[in-house]
């Protein structure tokens, strides 16, 4: 029988073009080590609690989320979590879902036991710290050119990158009307929509 652990979540998604291929449930984990300079989503760097879900309400917030393509792990620091998504993943692959990660980590830091776990589910990882000097807009799903896209199974693999025609960011209202900006969103519009929401 499978366990049911948490995962300490910042916020989710049910649907984003944006954040993989096709139409993606995207869970943002809360916590992240590595704390990179210009990180667009600091307030994911603690790891004291934020909302901590057991595995299965995970998965059932997914169930409810309608057709998907697949579901994106992001962050924070989902291989800081890596023993926690391992379990949600290997229940979603059942489901023949695809399964995609962002991380800070390079591929060869993910290499150790626990890590390995949640890797070898995933069909893309796209790794590698953001570094503000890299930084290029339009990449698929990077902030950085030092960042990499991994095709990890076949699943993927007939993927073009136009990376400069990609969709890039998406803005999605919520019903008290406060906005959450996703993707790879040039700073002007980032900036825009801080000052709306008035940060
Ligand atoms: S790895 Fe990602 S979440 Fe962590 S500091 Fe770097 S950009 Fe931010």
């Amino acid at each position: 029988m499978d366990t049911d652990p948490v995962i300490n979540v910042a916020r989710w998604l049910p649907r984003s073009s944006v954040n993989g291929p096709g139409e993606r449930f995207v869970l943002w984990v809360q916590g992240c080590p590595l704390h990179c300079p210009g990180c667009w989503n600091p307030e994911t760097w603690s790891f004291a609690a934020n909302r901590l879900m057991a595995v299965s309400e995970v998965f059932n917030l997914i169930g409810e989320s309608g057709p998907i393509d697949g579901v994106t792990f992001s962050g924070g620091e989902p291989f800081a979590q890596a023993q926690s998504l391992a379990v949600l993943a290997k229940r979603l692959k059942r489901d023949n879902v695809s399964l995609m990660a962002f991380t800070g980590f390079e591929l060869d830091e993910l290499m150790d036991t626990e890590r390995r776990q949640l890797l070898d589910m995933l069909d893309i990882v796209v790794t590698g710290r953001f570094k503000r000097a890299a930084r290029v807009e339009g990449l698929t799903w990077r902030g950085s050119s030092n960042q990499v896209v991994h095709l990890l199974t076949s699943r993927h693999r007939g993927i073009q990158f136009q990376d400069a025609q990609e969709k890039r960011a998406e803005v999605v209202i919520s019903e008290s009307g406060s906005t959450i900006l996703t993707g790879f969103p040039c700073p002007d519009l980032r900036r825009k929509l801080q000052t709306l929401n008035g940060e």
